[in-house]
């Protein structure tokens, strides 16, 4: 390894608040409008030009796509989400569940509505650098952008990275599955030219379930699941393909009335590790190539897609999983999967694990509880983190990765740290009662 030596160079302050966000996916944003709600001066820093994370960058539409009839859902900003896109003319409902699709490019517009009324403080083409700890303690973050390098100081940081970067870098001891067991980054896209009644009536004489997902994942699912209906395609692809194709399958989500296909997720790249820019690079080389095969087996082998075409690519390529912080509490599979219930709860999530061959809808009213301490790194006060980077397990990633327990989070962490700030104490130390009363006056169910 080669080194350069930076200059020492003093960094202007661009802005002082209370709670300072870095990051607007599901987590942060929902973290970011919480505090802002809970009285607090709040900044929301984001490194694209739009808030939203995978719901707008990667164009990840389905928000509740396990939602059915006896599902025991959460209720927060997540549903607010939802709600407020569908209110807003950026959703329709959803073509597997009782929930809405989200119209991803509105949702950016639906996104910026939501964070300018809760009074957050917006910034955009912002990317959080290196947090400011001294003893131990998060004092903000520096950042670059066009107007170069400026520092935001908080007295609460929280970090919606999704990959702990502001944690990881301070110093929070942080984990990442082996790479091999990663799980695969997608480029999603969206087509025109469909001919929308003659894919519709071919799903509806030969309609997928969960079952197709394969046989690795039939062993986690009950018979009940495994019968349901699900917009999957991948034996298309084995006709089509040649063999080294043969990883392309997936689901399909919107199809419009005038013929467009939105929020394709088939093709997965594997062996990827999203923390390494040289591994984003070629994720996101080849994934626009992936596209194109998957594209042109599309056209040989699916009713109604004979004269599709490619209308654009997500933003960015898609990540799932990098880093997982070590928190004071590491949420389990056995929490999931066996309604883990936690005198620190500030949220519930039903019992949807969807990961690592594992998958279990909530067809039946179970949920979990997510404790507080799974937010809290272990080292390093006065600094949280939401979303997919929570503490957690394989398969507890598997549900607390998914975009509405990442509201769940985002929501608590807020929450959790306006009454930290309130209180005069650290997060580590903050009265959960005081928590509880604004989870009560933010109408978050957590019991
Ligand atoms: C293809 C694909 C399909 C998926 N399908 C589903 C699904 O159907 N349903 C579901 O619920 N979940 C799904 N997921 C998972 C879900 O999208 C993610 O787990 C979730 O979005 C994570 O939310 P987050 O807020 O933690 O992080 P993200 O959504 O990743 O958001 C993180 C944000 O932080 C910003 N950021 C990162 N680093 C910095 C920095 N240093 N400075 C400033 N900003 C920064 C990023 O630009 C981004 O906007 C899918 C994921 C992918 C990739």
């Amino acid at each position: 390894m080669r080194y350069v030596q930076e200059q020492p160079r003093q960094t202007v302050v661009h802005d002082t608040v209370d709670v300072l966000v870095v990051g607007g996916g599901p987590g942060g944003l929902a973290a970011a409008i919480a505090a802002a709600r809970a009285g607090m001066k709040t900044m929301l820093i984001e490194r694209h030009g739009c808030f939203g994370g995978n719901m707008t960058v990667a164009g990840v539409e389905s928000l509740a796509w396990y939602r059915h009839e006896k599902t025991l859902d959460t209720e927060g900003i997540g549903i607010e989400f939802e709600r407020r896109a569908f209110q807003m003319g950026a959703a329709i409902p959803e073509v597997q569940s009782d929930s809405y699709a989200l119209d991803t490019e509105l949702f950016k517009h639906v996104a910026d509505v939501l964070v300018t009324e809760a009074g957050v403080i917006p910034l955009l083409h912002c990317l959080a650098v290196e947090p400011i700890v001294i003893d131990g303690v998060v004092k903000g973050v520096v950042t670059e952008s066009k107007s170069g390098r400026l520092a935001v100081l908080a007295a609460v940081v929280i970090d919606g990275t999704g990959d702990a970067d502001i944690a990881f870098r301070a110093g929070v001891p942080c984990v990442m599955s082996p790479i091999g067991e990663r799980q695969a980054v997608t480029m999603t896209f969206n087509l025109s030219g469909i001919d929308t009644h003659q894919f519709l009536s071919y799903v509806a004489e030969d309609p997928a379930t969960y079952g197709d997902w394969g046989e690795d994942w039939a062993q986690q699912s009950s018979e009940e699941e495994r019968r349901m209906f699900s917009p999957y395609l991948e034996k298309q692809f084995r006709q089509a393909c040649p063999a080294e194709h043969w990883g392309f399958g997936g689901s399909w989500s919107t199809i419009t009335e005038d013929g467009q296909a939105t929020y394709l997720n088939l093709v997965h790249r594997a062996g990827i590790d999203c923390t390494s820019v040289a591994d984003l690079t070629t994720a996101e080389i080849e994934g626009r190539a992936q596209v194109l095969e998957v594209i042109k087996a599309m056209n040989s082998s699916i009713p109604g897609f004979e004269h599709a075409r490619l209308r654009n690519y997500g933003m960015a390529i898609g990540t799932r999983e990098s880093r997982k912080i070590t928190g004071e509490y590491t949420l389990t599979g056995t929490d999931v999967l066996g309604e883990g219930r936690f005198p620190d709860s500030i949220g519930i999530f039903p019992e949807f694990v969807d990961g690592y061959g594992i998958l279990r809808l909530p067809v039946t009213g179970r949920y979990f509880q997510i404790p507080y301490r799974a937010m809290v790194p272990a080292q390093i006060e006065n600094l949280l983190v939401v979303g997919r980077a929570v503490s957690g397990d394989r398969t507890a990633h598997a549900a607390t990765r998914n975009m509405m327990c990442c509201a769940v989070t985002g929501q608590g962490a807020g929450i959790a740290a306006a009454a930290a700030i309130k209180q005069g104490r650290t997060c580590r130390t903050v009265s959960l009662e005081t928590v509880r009363k604004e989870l009560d006056r933010q109408q978050v169910r957590y019991t």
